[in-house]
């Protein structure tokens, strides 16, 4: 008869990976998702420890944003990109909360996320979800929430229109594709709130932009963002 253990490790193996996201490497039993040596590897930016900071300095000009960072740059063809990619389309939902959890974990000696009464992912259309099954986003803003120990809040904010995919748009295509995209329909939830948004990845920021702008129209709010990943222009 096998014992009850190895049992238990097989039908755990159902559920969790044993292979590293990045690498492909099997995994050892005290390791998650990714090996050792891939989240050593993983390229942090650290721009939470300068202000302003590359993240803060896309949006200058364009919305007031109190303040705002990327845990890893964003490099194609690199681990993080292997990440991106099992979180959004592979249904890794486990390695963004798992992500969120490091980035909250990095964030705890900053003064500023003391001043955040709510943590809100980048919501997705209802087609969008459908399909998906689930939002992204709202998995690293899980592992935020947990780790900073400030509510999440996915019900305030919608998306009302289901934006085309982006990646091979420019910068002007992107800001008219994601214009009126979100909807705040009960505003008096956010008044007087400082917001964090939570996105998977920046690149121009037309998203996020657009998001902000419509919360930023409840009396009183303010902004900061963070995403997972930042991609260099
Ligand atoms: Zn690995």
């Amino acid at each position: 008869m096998m014992p009850l253990s190895r049992i238990f490790g097989d039908v755990l193996k159902l559920f969790y990976p044993t292979s590293c996201e990045a690498c492909g490497d099997e995994l050892l039993g005290n390791e998650n998702w990714l090996c050792i040596s891939c989240w050593i590897a993983m390229p942090k930016t650290n721009f939470h420890l300068q202000h302003p900071n590359p993240v803060e300095q896309r949006f200058f000009g364009r919305i007031p944003i109190q303040h705002a960072s990327s845990m890893y740059y964003f490099n194609k063809d690199t681990r993080i990109q292997e990440v991106l990619h099992a979180l959004k389309y592979k249904n890794k939902k486990e390695i963004g909360i798992e992500l969120g959890r490091r980035f909250g974990h990095e964030l705890l000696d900053c003064e500023w996320i003391r001043e955040i009464d709510v943590v809100i992912p980048i919501p997705l259309s209802k087609q969008k979800l459908k399909s998906r099954g689930y939002n992204q986003s709202e998995c690293i803003a899980k592992g935020l929430s947990e780790i900073l120990q400030i509510p999440i809040d996915t019900g305030s904010v919608l998306r009302r229109k289901n934006t085309k995919s982006q990646t091979s748009m420019s910068v002007a295509q992107r800001i008219e594709n994601v214009k009126d995209a979100f909807d705040v329909p009960i505003s008096a939830s956010l008044l007087g709130k400082h917001v964090l948004l939570v996105d998977d990845v920046l690149t121009t920021g037309s998203t996020l932009e657009s998001c902000a702008r419509e919360i930023l129209k409840a009396p009183d709010t303010k902004i900061s963002l963070l995403t997972l990943a930042y991609a260099i222009e």
